[in-house]
């Protein structure tokens, strides 16, 4: 009997799980892309057909903000690249962990989340959820019992980024993992800045993956989504609980941008992580430069961590350069190739403040408290020729 083959990443980024199962619409029509299913509503087949699919007892499309090929499409992807049962594509992925909040949460309850996050979820976290009555504790998620010590009879879920943006301090996800299951309460791990190429949550003890699918999983800064990974019932009531309500669905032609996405991921991601890693080097040699920020580095405080976690250090530097915020300000304004934009995880080197930018959200004293020092520049390492990166950073670090 023929042996069956286990492929490799890339080419499942390419082929999917099933190959032409995925493209089946009735019959079989082999599309070598997934076709876009641009409909907002699906025919029944009769009445009883109808009252059927909406009691849950026959399978069927209704309506695309519960459910569209395409989206199912590309969840059945991300879920098999993340090693979980199923997944739930959403609009963004702010939309996303609303989402997995509300799934996990209600009024009166509360959530353990690490205190480095992308602003926007630190704003969710620290002013919208309290006004409906969820409340949030923010932890340094470099000891682990700091989460023992926040959780307490209310809280319903741990919440980490790990690499965090934009301080990239990662948080040990068997050891936080230990601590929510000794407490019965699920994990669930932003894994934006490392994608599935790079590190899996799910395999590390965690729950519930999130994905700003805007960045790498899109990957060519034209596309905003968001994408939850976890268990098959877990995803369920994500979806028919809060997605159906509160209404944050993605278009078929997003999850179409973001399957084509997927399958250069591992390309694109090997060269996100080349290029980072020879530039985290020049800087780290640059007399202008105080303090260079990259797991990959030798002086990344937890480099054996991101040995151990993750299978490439990812795209992402943050860099301090002397002089402080002004001296910063001259950079940012002085790259020619670079573009002075937020996102990230884009083909395009991008270039940003955290303090005044991304991060804003966080008081002076939250920044301080965390450690995003208001002179801290942020890169997003594209796929340009390095050497290239390179000169348009030396020429704008003279400009100091
Ligand atoms: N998570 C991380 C780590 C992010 O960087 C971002 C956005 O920058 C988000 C979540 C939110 O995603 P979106 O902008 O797709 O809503």
């Amino acid at each position: 009997m023929k042996e069956k083959r286990e492929y490799g990443f890339a080419t499942l980024c390419i082929h999917g799980k099933k190959h032409l199962d995925k493209h089946e619409v009735g019959r079989p029509i082999r599309a070598v892309s997934t076709p876009i299913f641009q409909s907002s509503t699906f025919a029944f087949e009769s009445a009883e057909h109808g009252a059927a699919v909406f009691a849950g007892t026959d399978d069927g499309y209704v309506y695309t903000r519960l459910g569209n090929p395409t989206q199912a499409a590309l969840e059945m992807e991300m879920a098999y690249l993340e090693r979980g049962e199923a997944a739930l594509a959403l609009a963004s992925g702010m939309a996303a962990a609303t989402t997995a909040v509300l799934a996990c949460c209600q009024s009166g309850e509360h959530l353990v989340a690490g205190d480095t996050l992308y602003g926007g979820t630190h704003q969710l976290f620290t002013q919208t959820l309290p006004r409906m009555g969820i409340q949030v504790t923010e932890v340094d998620v470099r000891d682990p019992r700091n989460f023992a010590a926040a959780i307490t009879k209310k809280t319903r879920l741990l919440y980490v980024e790990t690499p965090a943006n934009p301080t990239l301090v990662l948080t040990d996800l068997p050891a936080v993992a230990a601590v929510a299951h000794e407490a019965g309460i699920p994990l669930l791990v932003d894994n934006t800045f490392c994608t599935p190429y790079l590190q899996n949550p799910l395999e590390l003890g965690a729950d519930v993956v999130l994905h700003s699918a805007t960045k790498y999983i899109g990957g060519h800064g034209d596309t905003v989504a968001g994408i939850l990974v976890g268990r098959q019932d877990w995803i369920l009531n994500a979806r028919m609980e809060i997605l159906r309500d509160v209404g944050g669905c993605i278009s078929p032609f997003n999850a179409w941008l973001l399957l084509r996405g997927l399958k250069t991921l591992p390309v694109r991601m090997d060269r996100h992580c080349e290029n980072a890693m020879e530039i985290a080097q020049f800087l780290s040699y640059h007399p202008k430069v105080r303090e260079v920020i990259y797991p990959g580095l030798k002086t990344h405080p937890q480099h054996e961590l991101a040995r151990r976690q993750q299978r490439n250090f990812g795209g992402m530097i943050s860099f301090l350069v002397e002089g402080g915020r002004e001296a910063g300000r001259l950079v940012m304004n002085g790259v020619e190739l670079c573009t002075l934009a937020v996102s990230l995880g884009d083909v395009d080197t991008l270039i940003e403040h955290p303090a005044t930018m991304t991060h804003s959200t966080y008081s002076e004293d939250e920044l301080h408290r965390v450690g995003i020092d208001p002179a801290m520049i942020r890169l997003s390492v594209g796929l340009e020729n390095v050497d290239d990166l390179i000169y348009d950073l030396r020429q704008a670090l003279a400009r100091i």
